[in-house]
């Protein structure tokens, strides 16, 4: 490597710091950054059942806006079902998008403090979800975050380099002002996961909540031991889509049987938002 440019990598290592930092205390602090009190994707999934009404209400205006994959409720007509989801058309780093590092440099280590908790699942009628109350938090780069719950899109809603994989895992997380931190991690086909196997026997096939008696869900199980990631800002993948979500992808997959698969589906055949502009993000690649 010759002097110019390692000089010239130096300086764009820096710059793109400093971009990471400006990104993230500019979205930390602006008001469009979603907080525990908002609808956002946490809590609707957390708390849905408390929030809705016993019975469906017709279009009356407390009424929760109807959202699908596809169709006249699909990810095209997001923005146009309610007010609170006009960010779904009108952000600028929505979730997800293509994966393709722009940088290559240290990150701060995830420090994943999980443990096992009674096994809840839920099928929210948008995706199977297992309830992570009390299950431990998240540390990174001096923030800490605790565990809410975590969920599953068939097939991935990220793409790493042009590359889907046939299920995803997002470990959604808050921080004790509000701020968001999610953790993705990508499954490819091969051995059966017997975590999954366990949350797969009792997931619900239609809307509803399985309290699980004597049985405990363990998220370490569903981590890749090499623990690098990429690095961004983006939104949640589910209406209102709301942005200043720090998004933690791990760069090595885990594996999920053909089977595994093909019992997901079954219930969400598809349940991956389509892939949005990167715009002006800044991907970091942790070494
Ligand atoms: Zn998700």
């Amino acid at each position: 490597m010759n002097k110019s440019y390692s000089k010239l990598k130096t300086l764009l290592f820096s710059v793109s710091l400093t971009l990471i930092f400006v990104n993230q205390f500019s979205l930390a602090s602006a008001h469009s950054s979603p907080k525990k009190s908002e609808h956002a994707e946490p809590m609707d999934h957390g708390h849905a059942k408390k929030m809705s009404h016993a019975k469906p209400a017709k279009s009356s205006s407390h009424a929760k806006p109807h959202w699908e994959y596809s169709g006249a409720h699909g990810p095209q007509q997001w923005s146009h079902l309610s007010n609170k989801f006009r960010m779904c058309a009108s952000g600028r780093l929505q979730s997800p998008f293509n994966i393709h590092a722009d940088i290559s440099a240290e990150l701060p280590e995830l420090d994943l403090d999980y443990h096992a908790v009674p096994l809840r699942v839920i099928n929210n009628g948008h995706t199977i979800q297992v309830d992570q109350a009390g299950a431990g938090r998240l540390n990174v780069g001096g923030k800490s975050y605790e565990l809410l719950q975590f969920h599953f899109h068939s097939t991935s809603e990220y793409t790493i380099n042009g590359e889907r994989y046939p299920l995803e895992l997002h470990l959604v997380h808050a921080s004790e002002s509000g701020d968001l931190a999610v953790v993705g991690v990508m499954f490819k086909e091969g051995a059966e996961n017997a975590e999954l196997a366990n949350i797969w026997a009792h997931m619900p096939s239609r809307k509803g909540t399985n309290q699980v008696a004597g049985r405990l869900a363990d998220v370490n199980n569903l981590l890749p031991r090499d623990k690098r990631y990429y690095r961004f800002m983006g939104s949640l993948t589910t209406p209102p889509c709301s942005e200043g979500v720090n998004w933690h992808m791990m760069q090595t997959p885990i594996t999920v049987s053909a089977a595994q698969i093909a019992r997901f589906k079954a219930i969400y055949p598809m349940n991956a938002r389509p892939l949005q502009h990167k715009n002006a993000r800044l991907v970091v690649m942790g070494k």
